[in-house]
């Protein structure tokens, strides 16, 4: 049997539309700052993929930097926005946050993993201008930020806000227009592109200073020739519709089952709104290295909450942050991808029982 991959936030499948849209322009080629038809070609891919990403997300293509994906949009956004400002970071941002946004002060989170909104007006109040960057969705729980109750107290005091949207975009709707954040960063492999593209979408009209000065491609906002097969491939993904309802009903018949099957097992956040299609499955007292390697011997794969560049798993920064003490390291990540199948609730749950069987014996056998 086909290996069962339930590790959709580590990278999104595929989307056919977009591998047909990366072929095709694979098979066209061409630089988009060439002048002659096949470099105007090449434009054209371009910019059709780039109105399909804006439309997506309610921007102006003009408002849509393309990027290499989402580490370096979010580097972007923080190169930019941070001079001269007070840096507010949320405690559960992925890395490619936290790394680009050096000397900045926490926003603690509450216990179910949302922005302690309370915290937040805390620090807004000690007046100074500042830059406030909080994720759309948590890439390890899911946990949705209240977005717009965040983007009008940011509004109130004055601050610009950031938004690591890289796992919501195309899984919950996001309309840029509306939300009012002065950046956005999305990626093309977490919505079902390819890695090698990805946005920065500004506010109207705001301009940024380039992390990566070169071509003056972008209109001098990021330099470098555009990678035109991921690009094509962005934006066919970007139009993709989703089914969040299909996939969240497997997401609960799998929270279901874990729950039957081990009253003891926790899912982080399971109380907070959340992306369809991801648990973070706390088993107390069971390393998540141990999990993710017997389930993978199983043909099911999953990812440790946190799991660095190494493959080395520690305790989740994210499961800290929400309490959970020594047991930050027991978490294992189930993210269904778009095009998960029917049963994969029933393949998962049957992997995951023999796993607990065995471990849970060999625990005993070790406590006697
Ligand atoms: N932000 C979040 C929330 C992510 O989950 C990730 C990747 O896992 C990134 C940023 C980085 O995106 P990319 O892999 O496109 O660099």
């Amino acid at each position: 049997m086909d290996p069962l991959d339930l590790d959709a936030n580590a990278t999104e499948a595929l989307r056919p539309a977009a591998k047909a849209a990366l072929v095709a322009a694979l098979r066209q080629g061409g630089n988009p700052s060439s002048i002659h038809a096949g470099g105007r070609a090449a434009r054209g891919v371009v910019e059709r993929a780039r109105r399909q990403v804006a439309d997506r997300f309610g921007a102006a293509p003009g408002d849509v930097v393309l990027t290499s994906g989402g580490t370096e949009a979010n580097a972007l956004a923080l190169h930019g926005l941070s001079p001269g400002r007070r840096v507010l970071v949320g405690a559960t941002e992925h890395p490619a946050v936290r790394a680009a946004a050096s000397a900045a002060e926490t926003i603690r989170v509450l216990p179910d993993g949302r922005a302690d909104l309370g915290h937040l007006l805390a620090l807004l109040a000690e007046g100074a201008p500042a830059l406030v960057c909080l994720m759309a969705a948590n890439n390890e729980t899911g946990v949705l930020n209240p977005l717009d109750e965040i983007a009008a107290l940011c509004a109130s005091h004055g601050a610009l806000l950031h938004v690591d949207a890289v796992q919501s975009a195309g899984r919950v709707g996001l309309d840029a227009r509306r939300l009012g954040a002065a950046s956005i960063a999305i990626s093309a492999h977490k919505m079902g592109g390819v890695p090698g593209a990805g946005a920065l979408i500004l506010a109207p009209g705001l301009h940024l200073p380039a992390l990566i000065a070169g071509g003056g491609q972008e209109r001098g906002r990021r330099g470098g020739t555009e990678p035109l097969p991921a690009i094509a491939a962005f934006g066919a993904a970007a139009a993709e519709p989703y089914d969040a309802r299909r996939i969240a009903g497997l997401r609960d018949a799998i929270e279901a089952g874990l729950r039957e099957l081990d009253p003891a097992i926790v899912i982080a956040g399971g109380g907070a709104p959340r992306l369809p299609n991801t648990s973070l499955a706390v088993w107390p007292g069971v390393p998540a290295e141990t999990q993710v390697i017997a389930l993978d011997l199983a043909g099911i794969r999953v990812s440790a909450g946190a799991a660095c560049s190494s493959g080395k798993v520690g305790a989740s920064h994210v499961l800290e942050a929400m309490g959970f003490g020594a047991d930050a390291a027991c978490g294992i990540r189930i993210s269904l991808p778009w095009n998960a199948p029917d049963d994969a609730p029933q393949r998962f749950l049957a992997a995951y029982a023999a796993m607990h069987k065995r471990l849970s014996s060999r625990r005993a056998s070790a406590s006697t």
